[in-house]
């Protein structure tokens, strides 16, 4: 810039104010215009679901472009309209990246995305970092960690908690297992959609650590219904208990930010029918992943057990698709049943 062959250093310096403002102002709309200003290197984004779409989007908004590609069409088109390429195949995604980010429903999806035909160790280049955001069992990101490496590629679980919410803020805490240097070189790449990035050891620590927190959640989640429909049953007002709860013994997240009584907490799953947030499906498949886990470590997870029969009864009665925090309305029919049923007990 100071090679600007324009004579007088007032008018130098004004045309290079007037060059730096214009920058500036770009730099400010290109989100509105849709290019891409910070771009870099191109990222491959495959699953563009309820998680994935928002992540993506929140990718593009930081600046970056994207491959994308989903079986879904209308979930890569949506991602096209933001500015994304789209890809027919996970080869042809990592065939023009150096970075992948996955977001699949669960163990199956990935090892065919990354290892079946067609696939991104097919065709990505030597050195290109795989990172993983699904979750599934820390054994499947092992074993597609090592086919990975055969090729040159590193290859990083980076599970996620927060729910769609945090997805759509960009505040997602990603929990990752794998190369601690790899995992601080893709951090600025995961804080374009997250708010922290914790490493947590080899490859599948990350799946690890996200098992065990919703094992946890899930145990909790049924206490708090337990505990907030026996009190209603009691004659207490259910606000009024969710507020000792959480300034008593009982407080947890389940109770204080997600309360499972419709009214409670206004704008939670139980105050919209139990629509949106984090669907009871998902959170059994989770609980199956610790139990899996729990048995090829010999750990005794009682409660994590009777949780996941809970949680797949709620599956086989309809509950599959709703937020599982309606493990309340569960129970609260199993009371209509023993009540219409008492003559005959
Ligand atoms: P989703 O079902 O909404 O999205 C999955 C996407 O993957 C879909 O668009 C589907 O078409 C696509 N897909 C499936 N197979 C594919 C393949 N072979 N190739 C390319 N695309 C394929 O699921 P989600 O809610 O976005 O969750 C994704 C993952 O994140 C799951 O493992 C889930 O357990 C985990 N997770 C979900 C939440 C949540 O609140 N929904 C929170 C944390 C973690």
């Amino acid at each position: 810039m100071l090679q600007l062959s324009v004579s007088g250093s007032v008018i130098k310096k004004k045309l290079l104010t007037n060059m730096s403002h214009a920058l500036l102002q770009s730099v400010k709309l290109a989100p509105k215009w849709g290019f891409r200003y910070l771009s870099g290197n191109p990222i491959g984004f495959i699953g563009l679901g309820n998680m994935g779409s928002n992540m993506a989007a929140n990718l593009m908004k930081k600046g970056h472009s994207l491959v994308v590609y989903d079986i879904n069409s209308a979930a890569t088109e949506a991602a096209g309209k933001l500015g994304a390429k789209i890809a027919t195949s996970p080869a042809e995604v990592a065939a023009q990246v150096d970075k992948v980010i996955t977001m699949l429903p669960a163990n199956q999806h990935v090892k065919d995305c990354y290892t079946g035909s067609g696939g991104v160790i097919e065709s990505a280049k030597a050195g290109t970092i795989l990172i993983d955001s699904s979750t599934v069992d820390p054994a499947v990101s092992k074993q597609v960690a090592e086919a990975a490496s055969a090729k040159g590629l590193t290859f990083l679980d980076a599970p996620v908690s927060g729910g769609v919410p945090a997805a759509v803020a960009g505040t997602l805490t990603f929990m990752v297992g794998g190369s601690a240097e790899k995992c601080k070189e893709i951090e600025p790449v995961l804080l374009g959609m997250g708010g922290r990035v914790v490493h947590c050891g080899d490859v599948g620590a990350g799946e690890a650590a996200k098992i065990c927190n919703n094992m946890l959640l899930g145990i909790s989640m049924i206490g708090v219904a337990e505990a907030m429909n026996l009190g209603v049953k009691l004659g207490l007002d259910a606000k009024l208990l969710a507020s000792i709860f959480n300034t008593s013994t009982g407080r947890c997240w389940s109770n204080e930010v997600y309360n499972p009584m419709p009214g409670v907490v206004e704008n939670s799953p139980a105050s919209r029918n139990y629509e949106g947030g984090f669907g009871t499906a998902l959170m059994t498949k989770d609980l199956g992943l610790s139990q899996l886990a729990a048995a090829q470590v010999s750990a005794a997870t009682p409660l994590g057990s009777l949780s996941h029969q809970i949680y797949r009864l709620l599956c086989t009665n309809g509950y599959g698709n709703k937020d599982f925090s309606a493990v309340l309305q569960f129970l609260r029919e199993a009371n209509d049943y023993q009540s219409n049923t008492k003559g005959n007990q």
